[in-house]
């Protein structure tokens, strides 16, 4: 199979699966809106009692296949890592949406992220695959604001 036909397969994989799909726990949700496509995601992040954790992530959302599979995928390489280390990962990640086809992630690093590598060819579709990102970022601020 050839890789891009590969990546899209995990990208379809990823949409159907869903990972971590369903708020189910008392959270901080961040609703985020792409009207570019229409895509909607609702994400929050669950965090360790000392809130330098991340313990799991929950999202709902409907949209296109890029950004349903990107929360999905998030939900699933973020899940354990401290938030310096999802700092990083997300920095990277977000370097590599913004390079316009420069940067392709790692995939020992991203896991099934990497698949998501080719958008950055495509600036209109950044944002699909940013939108549950932004929601993380967000979610984050808003649980350690409240621990606060
Ligand atoms: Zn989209």
């Amino acid at each position: 199979m050839e890789l891009e036909s590969l990546y899209q397969q995990i990208i379809l994989d990823h949409y159907k699966r869903k990972v971590g799909y369903g708020i189910d726990h008392g959270g901080y949700p961040s609703h985020q809106y792409n009207p570019t496509c229409g895509d909607e995601i609702n994400l929050q992040v669950l965090l360790s009692a000392d809130g330098n954790t991340i313990e799991s992530i929950e999202w709902e959302g409907t949209g296109c296949s890029i950004s349903q599979a990107s929360a999905s995928m998030l939900a699933a390489e973020s899940k354990g890592m401290t938030l310096a280390e999802f700092e990083t990962f997300a920095g990277g990640f977000r370097e590599a949406m913004r390079s316009r086809g420069e940067i392709v992630l790692d995939e020992e690093e991203y896991g099934d992220l990497a698949s998501l590598s080719g958008v950055s060819k495509f600036v209109a579709r950044v944002k699909c695959a940013m939108l549950a990102w932004v929601a993380a970022e967000d979610s984050v601020t808003l649980t350690r604001g409240s621990l606060n």
